[in-house]
């Protein structure tokens, strides 16, 4: 062989090995399931496989041929579900009895953005280990944490849920606070955590601000001042942000408040105790989401009282249909949050997953309870359509427990095993999550920084 016929033929190897490259086929894993729920419809299949492709599922059904060099994962004694959602928390704030009082404007003055942001990241990872692959995170994130953490885990640096971030909460003056006017008037004290907006003009600027800046969902503060919002104020917002494809909570703290939300169809309402058995119904009419943030009753938090008229609440919003998704609101910690049993402390997954304790005392059927956690999440979310069901063509994001949820609903406690995006995060009830820390920057769709 000349020397020219031999670059040749190096020429064609290496053009071989890269269109061998190409057509491989991404990394398949089939997933045996003992039991497989389908929260949609309440109804659970025995003996599904479930085939995985790189991140999505391409097929589900029985005694599916497994391609073979799959990755088996034999869950056949378990029950297999979506991952759950959480439709309102708050993973980068936590205010504390020691040394704030619970007094959280002092929290966002001693603690700041990166540190917030790295707590959020770690309350991200205890929540997916407690099997939520979803979480909206509605503000309090001081400048956008929320919106940087969603483009850490996208970008494959580290494990998460996927967070749907609002940034900042857009109020009229004075947000959630009651600044003094040496806080208010130069704007540098406490302000990076609510934007106030208080014309039309404002408004508008104030959502396209928070949309620039990463949020894929807007949170207004209807009430939390007397002078709050119109219900031309809120429309307003809410057609500004469905320009940037975003849907709009609103904050309600008080039934006048409630009914301009609802008035305006506003897609989510945030905290159920201001809401009438009327405006349950106005809503389970429009189809607006309940966020009810249902606390329970707990030795770490709430009080009796408290609890009755929550879960009164919750009960007749879920008889008169509303859609309910189960939603938390958790930004605190003391020192009683401990498991009473080993004396552990608790994790924000623990915490989030004890909410149950207000729908069971709701009498809520384990069925609704699961489609709450689900499907009414992934809407509330907006991300129906790609992430959620476990059906062909969607992300795999799921979760195995022992036991049967549908049947008892605390099995939801002992979350075994965790799949996000096709990679397994936990198995046999341990965190093993080396798959998701990725050293570089893999996903820049459309030079952008997020999707
Ligand atoms: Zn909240």
């Amino acid at each position: 062989m000349n020397k020219r016929a031999g670059m040749l033929c190096l020429l064609l190897v290496v053009l071989l090995a890269v269109v061998a490259a190409q057509a491989q086929p991404a990394h398949v894993t089939a997933i045996k399931a003992g039991r497989l729920i389908d929260p949609e419809t309440g109804t659970a299949a025995t003996n599904q496989v479930i085939l995985i492709e790189g991140e999505k599922i391409t097929a589900v059904g029985p005694n599916l041929a497994i391609p073979a060099g799959a990755v088996v994962i034999d869950l056949s004694k378990l029950t297999v579900l979506p991952g759950l959602v959480d439709a309102h928390t708050h993973m980068a704030i936590t205010y504390k009895e020691k040394p704030e009082s619970n007094y959280y404007y002092l929290t966002y003055i001693m603690d700041s953005t990166p540190l917030r942001a790295i707590q959020a990241a770690s309350n991200g990872i205890q929540l997916l280990n407690s099997g939520f692959t979803v979480v909206r995170d509605v503000g309090n994130n001081a400048l956008y944490a929320d919106a940087a953490l969603r483009q850490a885990i996208e970008q494959g640096w580290l494990p998460g849920p996927t967070v749907i971030p609002s940034g900042p909460m857009i109020g009229s003056t004075g947000g959630q606070f009651w600044p003094t006017p040496e806080m208010y008037k130069y704007h540098n004290i406490m302000f990076p955590e609510y934007i106030d907006a208080n014309s039309p003009d404002e408004i508008v600027r104030a959502v396209r601000e928070n949309m620039l800046f990463g949020a894929r969902t807007i949170k207004l503060c209807i009430d939390c001042k007397p002078w709050g919002y119109s219900v031309e104020d809120i429309k307003l917002a809410i057609s500004e942000a469905a320009k940037g494809g975003c849907k709009v909570e609103g904050h309600v703290q008080t039934t006048d408040g409630a009914q301009r939300a609802i008035d305006a169809g506003i897609h989510m309402i945030a905290h159920g105790n201001a809401l009438t058995p009327e405006q349950h119904q106005q809503m389970a009419a429009k189809g607006i989401f309940l966020n009810g943030t249902d606390t329970p009753f707990m030795p770490y938090r709430g009080s009796e009282q408290a609890f009755k008229r929550t879960v009164a609440n919750l009960r007749d919003a879920w008889e008169k249909k509303v859609p309910l998704t189960f939603s938390t609101d958790l930004d605190y910690w003391n020192e009683r949050m401990k498991n009473e049993k080993t004396g552990e402390w608790l994790t924000r997954g623990d915490m989030t997953i004890a909410f149950l304790e207000t729908w069971k005392a709701a009498g809520i059927p384990p069925a609704d309870i699961l489609r709450s956690m689900t499907i009414n999440g992934y809407k509330a979310a907006d991300i129906i359509k790609e992430r959620g069901p476990i059906k062909p063509g969607f992300y795999a994001d799921l979760i195995a427990v022992a036991g049967n949820p549908l049947t008892n609903i605390d099995a939801l406690h002992n979350v075994q095993f965790v799949m996000k995006n096709g990679m397994v995060f936990k198995k046999d009830g341990v965190m093993t999550p080396e798959k998701f820390f990725h050293p570089g920057p893999v996903r820049m769709p459309n030079g952008r920084w997020t999707r």
